[in-house]
């Protein structure tokens, strides 16, 4: 069995910072590292101001910064070839995938903060555009390190304030919209357990995740389709949600009711609207089971989350189909499609001794049906971004 591993935070920072020196010759006066996370449940519900609960993965990316006199800025990355380059006044027409960083540094300058030039190399181990939220995971990195630089405290509210800059970052400059959970797990994050983010009034409670107790794995499998936000998929999701909003006369989906949403007449839009709001009561009845330590109940969640997301709001592929069936054929527990959709991952809570007769099913099953091979590794409740 072969996973792909999160790497030594030790050696991460030193060949980041290694990075800082041979591409800019500089060297860096703070290394940032910031998680990707995967979400256990609660998809599209962010931006409704509904709940989720994702975790911080040990896969994570870091950034080296080092400030300048000049107001210029320099960015690089280990996984991209094209380097980016501009004055501060640049930052919010930046493009491609130093968008995200320029963003965070744009978006502090909006927050009032006096951010000088800086050249920043990036590198991780977070795999990109698996739904793994590579993208997160870059820009707080890279506040915390600037974060750092500033003096800024990383305070709860600090944090917050920082996740705010983020998702600005990614939505405003990078052009994805983002509900800002996958900035808020980032940040605040707590190691052993995954984060509950209720996004009516942000308000954070950890939830342990004793898997190893339990006997169990999170297997989280990439299927290696693109997933591409930036395209029209989440944009659209939102817009109906928007809509069933409206028709609704709810403030948000969280407030809306299963049987008014049942009695509306556009068909895709209660299907949508159905999603959202069955699947808020699908998250807290996940923190509710694992709070009891009823782990069968969480697989059973599981399942009916990815039975939502397949057919109702029509988010999910082949590929993840493939996936969620195989492990569960195979002796997990319970599985489901993560993230926002379209390609990207799946999670497999799986019995330890099950593991690899379940990696070894899944990748089967996709010789057979002519799938390019998956990517496997697995989730362990790790912590938020730090500064090393
Ligand atoms: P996800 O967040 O699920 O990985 P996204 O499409 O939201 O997928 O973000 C992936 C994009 O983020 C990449 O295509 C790239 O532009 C950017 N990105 C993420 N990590 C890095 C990195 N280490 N170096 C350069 N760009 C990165
Ligand atoms: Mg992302």
């Amino acid at each position: 069995m072969s996973f792909v591993e999160p790497g030594a935070p030790a050696d991460l920072a030193r060949d980041v910072r290694a990075g800082l020196e041979s591409t800019f010759g500089r060297t860096a006066t703070v290394v940032g590292r910031a998680p990707g996370r995967v979400n256990l449940i609660g998809e599209h519900t962010d931006y409704n101001a509904g709940l989720c609960l994702p975790l911080a993965l040990p896969h994570a990316t870091y950034a080296a910064v080092a400030p300048r006199e000049d107001g210029r800025v320099r960015i690089a990355s280990r996984q991209e070839l094209e380097p980016w380059e501009g004055s501060r006044e640049d930052l919010a027409s930046a493009s491609g995938w130093a968008a995200y960083v320029a963003g965070v540094l744009w978006a502090l300058r909006e927050a009032g903060h006096d951010v000088p030039g800086v050249d920043v190399f990036v590198d991780g181990t977070v795999p990109l555009g698996a739904g793994l939220s590579s993208s997160a995971a870059l820009e707080c990195s890279v506040a915390v390190a600037v974060a750092d630089l500033l003096g800024i405290e990383t305070t709860p509210d600090a944090r917050r304030a920082l996740a705010t800059a983020c998702m600005r970052a990614e939505s405003e400059v990078a052009g994805a919209p983002t509900g800002g959970m996958d900035q808020t797990v980032s940040l605040l994050a707590e190691a052993g357990a995954a984060l509950l983010i209720d996004f009516e009034d942000h308000e954070t409670r950890p939830v342990p995740l004793p898997l190893h107790d339990a006997g169990l794995a999170l297997l989280v499998t990439d299927t290696r389709v693109s997933h591409a936000l930036v395209d029209g998929g989440y944009a659209s999701r939102r817009q109906d949600c928007e809509d069933a909003v409206d028709r609704l006369g709810v403030r948000s989906l969280r407030h809306a009711d299963l049987a008014a949403v049942e009695a509306l007449d556009d068909e895709r839009v209660r299907r949508r609207a159905r999603h959202v709001v069955t699947e808020i009561e699908r998250v807290r009845a996940t923190a509710a089971a694992l709070d009891a330590g009823d782990w069968q109940e969480v697989g059973r969640q599981f399942l009916a989350s990815h039975v939502s997301m397949r057919d109702d709001f029509e988010i999910s592929c082949p590929e993840l189909d493939t996936v969620v069936q195989t492990a569960v054929e195979a002796g997990a527990v319970g599985a489901r499609m993560t993230g926002g959709g379209f390609g990207g991952s799946a999670i497999s809570l799986v019995p330890v001794e099950r593991l690899e007769a379940v990696v070894r099913a899944v990748d089967t099953a996709f010789v057979a049906a002519g799938y390019r091979a998956p990517a496997h590794l697995r989730a362990q409740a790790s912590a938020a971004a730090a500064v090393l």
